[in-house]
């Protein structure tokens, strides 16, 4: 059932390619004004913010670094001025830097943490009080399957996800009262940048669907959640995975 978000705003940090891109579309195309964060210049993410407008919503870019509370806050009140306190967060800017623990250097660990589970938190705390005020929000963070199972050459990147996890329910429970949901989606093995080095076909024969993920699986579930047909789920995880992790 296609949802209506008109007079709603959402924000999609690292919305400029992969999964955050096709959440912002998805959002798009049930009326939400779109703010989209990322490190880059808005020049590069031109066909995406083209693709948002052809389907008649605003749609505005910020260059953002979510590791920095400061860029957070000052970003989350310019989109305040611009479009409007947000309704909508998605927490999905994220990056991976695999190696063994053995080999793992020290800023790798840091850097991914600081990016995952520090960049959600920051986004968090500057939305946090317009949420308040409205008495609505919707918070969804973008955890992983590794973060489930603990993925081996994956101690920053798993150990950040579970920490979005938790982060996830600590959210649910503080703000439920408010009116404000806060869930998380664990992607399974989605084709977008992030992942096109690695071996698919060695996923593939774990995935019991037979197919890899595509953003839009994503994209379904973030509306979903953002909707009011989830008004009565909050601190939940779910998979989207094709089985994967099961
Ligand atoms: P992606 O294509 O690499 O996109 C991630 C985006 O986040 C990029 O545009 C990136 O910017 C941006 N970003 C990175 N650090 C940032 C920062 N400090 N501040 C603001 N933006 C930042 O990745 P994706 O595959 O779409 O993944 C999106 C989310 O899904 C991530 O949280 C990822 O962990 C999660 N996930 C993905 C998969 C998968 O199979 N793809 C599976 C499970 C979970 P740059 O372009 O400048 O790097």
């Amino acid at each position: 059932m296609m949802q209506n978000f008109s007079g709603r705003v959402a924000v999609i940090t690292g919305g400029s390619r992969g999964i955050g891109a096709e959440i912002a579309y998805g959002f798009a195309t049930c009326g939400a004004d779109i703010a989209i964060l990322d490190l880059c210049t808005e020049d590069l993410a031109k066909p995406v913010l083209d693709r948002i407008s052809e389907t008649g919503v605003k749609v505005f870019f910020y260059t953002c670094d979510v590791t920095s509370p400061e860029a957070c806050k000052e970003t989350v009140a310019k989109i305040t001025t611009d479009l409007g306190a947000p309704d909508i967060l998605v927490n999905n800017a994220g990056i991976t830097r695999d190696n063994l623990i053995m080999t793992m250097p020290d800023d790798e660990f840091d850097a991914v943490l600081n990016t995952n589970l520090k960049g959600s938190f920051n986004m968090i705390k500057a939305c946090g009080r317009g949420f308040i005020r409205k008495k609505h929000g919707k918070i969804i963070n973008i955890a992983s399957v590794s973060g489930l199972l603990g993925t081996a050459g994956q101690a920053n990147y798993a150990a950040s996800k579970a920490g979005v996890i938790a982060l996830t329910k600590v959210t649910a429970r503080e703000f439920a009262s408010k009116n404000v949901c806060c869930n998380a989606i664990a992607p399974g093995f989605i084709e977008t940048p992030m992942t096109k080095e690695l071996d698919a076909e060695s996923y593939l024969a774990k995935i019991p669907a037979g197919r890899l993920g595509k953003p839009e699986d994503v994209a379904n579930l973030a509306v979903f959640l953002a909707s009011p047909m989830a008004d009565y789920i909050t601190g939940e995880v779910i998979r989207c995975d094709g089985g994967l992790a099961m």
